[in-house]
């Protein structure tokens, strides 16, 4: 007898793993969810980031979603618990004349959001910070964002996940290779384990959703690997305890990126970030780079994102960085996610694209494509995100 299932999520990082999460809360407990890795759980990108909650001031569209999605992380600590969950606050740090510039800037995009961030003068940083550089002149510091370890985050989701719909079935080495259509409607997902019936399948395979998008017959998805190089210091005290990134990372990570995606040519960029960890070690990234699915630690790279973190937090020289690696991150080519119905295909649902905020928005892009699969109101406006914009 064929398996059958109400609905197939396919990818489980941290994205598919928050759209589970979120389908429990607004379908009935009765429910046969199914969620396909061919990996492990958060295995891939979800577990190669850095896990900064990050709200962003941007513009309002932004800020509405990043604020909304860390108030979810918030909810998700208090009400489950069980993985590390860090109330950090952000630190803009600036060493040139251009980028002490934008600190009041940026706090003014706070400001006219409704929210807060101070100005520190140097002696009030050596006071929050006393690890860092003492020549450092300012910052910005924000006390909104946060800092998870995304492993234990996704196994939380899912076991609150379960416990509202015990029929949620999570199967990660489950490849899936295919579709079965019947008209313009999914009949059926074909995995490396057999078929499974399903009239819903969401796509939240991050940089591979292009190829998960192609197994059912439709055209590329416009995602892009964008790879990003990460050390860990080993297990000693952290100087620092507040999550620390460059103000000019705003500028290199926010905007869409100057050199087209698909080449793989692209010198790349870092702007220092310093995340400590609840073990004691620090994370430093991170790098950015288009050069297909390469996953090479980009030494050069690294050393110079290792220079910039010794720069601002020169206790850092001395703990031995223990591990490097590299993690893609799903670009899409307007720098937003795709979160909604693909129309061509009835029953396909899209939750991708997320480059560097996946952590960050993993929540909120849960709860808008759950409020859509149910037919319910949205929370937040997000029709910037619908994946229609790229239908032909
Ligand atoms: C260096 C670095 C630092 C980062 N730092 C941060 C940060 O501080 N804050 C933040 O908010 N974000 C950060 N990010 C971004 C964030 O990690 C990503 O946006 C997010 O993890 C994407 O999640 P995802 O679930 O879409 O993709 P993934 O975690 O890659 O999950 C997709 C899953 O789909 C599975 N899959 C693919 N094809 C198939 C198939 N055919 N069948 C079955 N399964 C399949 C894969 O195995 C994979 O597990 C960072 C990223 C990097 C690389």
């Amino acid at each position: 007898m064929v398996e059958t299932a109400d609905l197939v999520v396919v990818g489980g990082g941290i994205v598919g793993c928050a759209v589970v999460h979120q389908l429990a809360q607004v379908l009935p407990a009765s429910t046969r969810i199914v969620l396909l890795d061919r990996g492990p759980i958060a295995g891939a990108t979800s577990g190669s980031s850095m896990g900064h909650l990050m709200v962003t001031p941007d513009d309002a569209a932004a800020y509405a979603l990043t604020s909304a999605s860390v108030r979810l992380w918030r909810e998700l600590q208090a009400e489950t618990g069980g993985f590390d969950f860090q109330d950090t606050g952000a630190l803009y740090l600036a060493d040139t004349d251009e980028d002490l510039a934008l600190l009041p800037v940026l706090r003014d995009q706070f400001v006219a959001r409704g929210d807060a961030a101070e100005l520190l003068d140097a002696r009030q940083l050596r006071e929050l910070e006393p690890g860092l550089a003492g020549d450092l002149a300012a910052a910005l510091h924000y006390r909104g964002d946060a800092v998870v370890l995304p492993m234990p985050a996704c196994a939380a989701m899912l076991r609150a996940a379960r416990q509202r719909c015990p029929g949620i079935d999570v199967r990660p080495c489950c490849e899936v290779t295919g579709f079965d259509r019947d008209g313009d409607r999914i009949a059926a997902v074909r995995t490396a384990r057999g078929p499974i019936a399903t009239r819903n399948v969401v796509n939240a395979a991050g940089v591979w959703a292009p190829e998960l998008a192609e197994r059912c017959g439709q055209p590329r998805l416009p995602i892009f690997p964008r790879a990003g190089n990460l050390a860990v210091t080993g297990h000693h005290t952290t100087p620092v305890r507040t999550q620390l990134l460059e103000v000019s990372y705003l500028r290199f990570a926010h905007g869409v990126a100057a050199v087209d995606p698909s080449r793989t040519d692209d010198p790349g960029g870092q702007a220092v970030n310093v995340q400590p960890q609840s073990c004691g070690s620090c994370l430093i990234g991170s790098t950015r780079r288009f050069r297909g699915f390469d996953r090479t630690l980009d030494r050069e790279l690294l050393h110079r994102s290792l220079l910039r973190a010794c720069r601002y937090v020169p206790g850092l020289a001395a703990a031995p960085v223990v591990r490097a690696w590299v993690g893609l991150r799903p670009y899409a080519i307007d720098k937003q996610p795709l979160v909604g119905p693909w129309p061509p295909v009835r029953g396909l649902w899209l939750a991708a694209g997320h480059e560097g905020l996946g952590i960050t928005l993993g929540p909120i892009t849960g709860r808008l494509l759950a409020q859509q699969i149910a037919g319910l109101p949205a929370d937040v406006e997000a029709r910037h995100w619908l994946p229609a914009r790229f239908c032909a």
